[in-house]
């Protein structure tokens, strides 16, 4: 005793058609009114090729390692800049109140008064000097 096939001719060119666009087994069996299994078993008759697995095997993931970090080239801040000397030429009686000393810049080389203290300071050395002394 054999069942009755629902499958024609022109169900078996839309089956393939539709099988040769890729959709799924159930969604050819909606369009022709037939089961998922019926359009399966029907494919495998007509010889037609499989549809890829609509779950690809798992594959293990590749865990990546962790890359060390890159070495971050730090770059040190410049340096300060040279304090600026001051005159240090008392103002005043270091025991008075308002005592301080000038703070003016020092601008000659190897002095620690400004111009016009330094030459208050060694005008007499300068005099001597120029005197013979
Ligand atoms: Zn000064």
């Amino acid at each position: 005793m054999s069942a009755i096939s629902i499958w024609t001719a022109e169900l078996d060119d839309r089956l393939e058609v539709l099988w040769a666009e890729g959709l799924s087994a159930r969604l050819i069996g909606e369009h022709l009114g037939c089961s998922k299994s019926a359009v399966i078993g029907r494919s495998h008759r007509l010889g037609l090729p499989p549809h890829p697995h609509p779950h690809p095997p798992r594959t293990k993931a590749v865990v990546a390692k962790p890359t060390p970090p890159k070495p971050v080239l730090v770059v040190p801040p410049p340096p300060p800049p040279p304090p600026v000397r001051t005159c240090q030429y008392p103002i005043g009686h270091p025991r008075t109140r308002g005592f301080r000393y000038c703070d003016a810049p020092v601008q000659v080389l190897g002095s620690v008064y400004c111009t016009v203290h330094h030459a208050l300071c060694y005008a007499g050395r300068a005099w001597k000097h120029a005197s013979g002394l």
